[in-house]
């Protein structure tokens, strides 16, 4: 029988059973407010504050400090928006961030660019990595706010965080970062790193989807987002999602608590499949091969449409990515890809496959069975396979 292997952890993961065990009394039985006076909506207080305690011992925050979300996406444009807002009312207009972002991060400074800021977006290089030297170049009398992801989610490579904290700190500027790839998945400590917002997301980790935080390092003073009730300290109003915030709390301490021993088998993972897919004729790694997440592959073929192939590793039971969700469906390369400077008919021939826990050595010597003879057959129909066959001959 064909397996399935879900090689697509970095759009989503599965909620783990642990997770669903914790989640499902607060879906039934434990259904208090948490905002009531009776014990059982003291009682869903109390599960609320408990998680709010497992995520913020996870970054190395204090509990005040976490505020939860719905998810990963807004997140970034509360950061983001928020600082904007605040800091314009003291005349800083200029925001610093990088071409390769999200884009719940791009789409939001995209909008800010209209309504009067000035947005500069850092080269990512061949490598994948913002070079420090041109992020403190970049910083102007009227930055109001760095904004640099933790690590990428199409290619996965891991960006200079603590350095780039360093630098915010000495010249005054609010540092923000999406590290929704990176938690669970690294050891985060936003105090050592000087990290002013950071934005998470529980869907990423195990936890269940809809749910996410937003790290406001105390004395950051940034509108609140929704007004309303003094849930999240009035700064998000609204009755809390009892149940998904208990899921995240208890996915992110099992994410933390298993790091180093899953990451340790995910690099296997990963080193298994690049060094195997290398072999293919006309194939690359896009990104930084050791400063990268460690269930991260992202590779391009030449002579290759990425949705066919897609489409090829469907077939065979392998359910991968060609980069961000948010892309496939057009026509247009990533421009992820393409921010590390590949030419279009390259970045359109990209697979991403990102694992978890779930995945074993086996997944990828599976992979690598099916992988050589789909790309052989695609080259056979295309094109563009035959004029780079042709000019190599010439
Ligand atoms: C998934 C993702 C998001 C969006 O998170 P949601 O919870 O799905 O809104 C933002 N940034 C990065 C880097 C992501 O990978």
């Amino acid at each position: 029988m064909q397996p399935f292997i879900y090689a697509d952890n970095a759009a989503t993961t599965a909620l783990s059973k642990q997770v669903l065990d914790e989640m499902m009394p607060y879906l039934t039985n434990e259904y208090g407010n948490a905002s009531s006076l009776y014990d059982l909506g003291g009682r869903a207080k109390t599960a609320v504050e408990k998680a709010r305690d497992q995520v913020a011992a996870a970054i190395g925050a204090e509990a005040r400090e976490i505020y939860f979300t719905g998810g990963g996406s807004e997140s970034d444009n509360w950061a983001i928006k928020g600082v904007a807002e605040a800091m314009a009312k003291k005349g800083k207009k200029h925001i610093i961030s990088t071409a390769f972002e999200h884009h719940a991060v791009l789409h939001t400074l995209e909008k800010l660019k209209k309504n009067g800021f000035e947005i500069t977006l850092l080269p990512v290089h061949e490598n994948g990595i913002v070079r420090v030297n041109e992020l403190e170049a970049a910083i102007r009398e009227d930055t109001a706010l760095v904004t640099v992801m933790y690590a990428n989610n199409e290619i996965g490579t891991i960006q200079p965080i603590a350095e780039i904290g360093e630098i915010c700190k000495k010249h005054g500027v609010i540092f923000h970062t999406d590290a929704v790839q990176a938690v669970g998945n690294l050891k985060i400590d936003v105090k050592a790193e000087n990290i002013d917002l950071l934005s998470m997301s529980s869907h990423k980790f195990h936890g269940p989807k809809g749910v996410g935080a937003l790290y406001i390092r105390k004395g950051v003073v940034i509108p609140n987002l929704i007004d309303g009730g003094a849930q999240e300290r009035g700064r998000r109003a609204g009755t809390e999602n009892t149940a998904g915030i208990v899921g995240m709390g208890k996915a992110l301490e099992l994410a933390v608590s298993s790091m180093d021993e899953r990451n340790k088998k995910l690099c296997q993972i990963r080193d298994r499949i690049i060094d195997g897919a290398l072999k293919i004729e006309r194939s690359r790694v896009n990104g930084d091969r050791v400063l990268r997440l460690p269930g991260n592959v992202s590779l391009c073929f030449e002579g290759v449409e990425g949705e066919s192939l897609l489409l090829m590793l469907d077939l065979k039971g392998v359910a991968a990515s060609s980069g961000s969700a948010c892309t496939s469906g057009s026509l247009d390369p990533s421009h992820v890809l393409l921010s590390l400077g590949l030419p279009h008919e390259i970045a359109h021939g990209s697979l991403r496959l990102s694992f978890s826990d779930d995945n074993t050595l086996e997944d990828a010597d599976y992979i690598l069975s099916v992988l050589p003879e789909i790309i052989e057959r695609l080259r056979s129909m295309s094109p563009l396979w035959d004029r780079i066959k042709s000019e190599e001959k010439n």
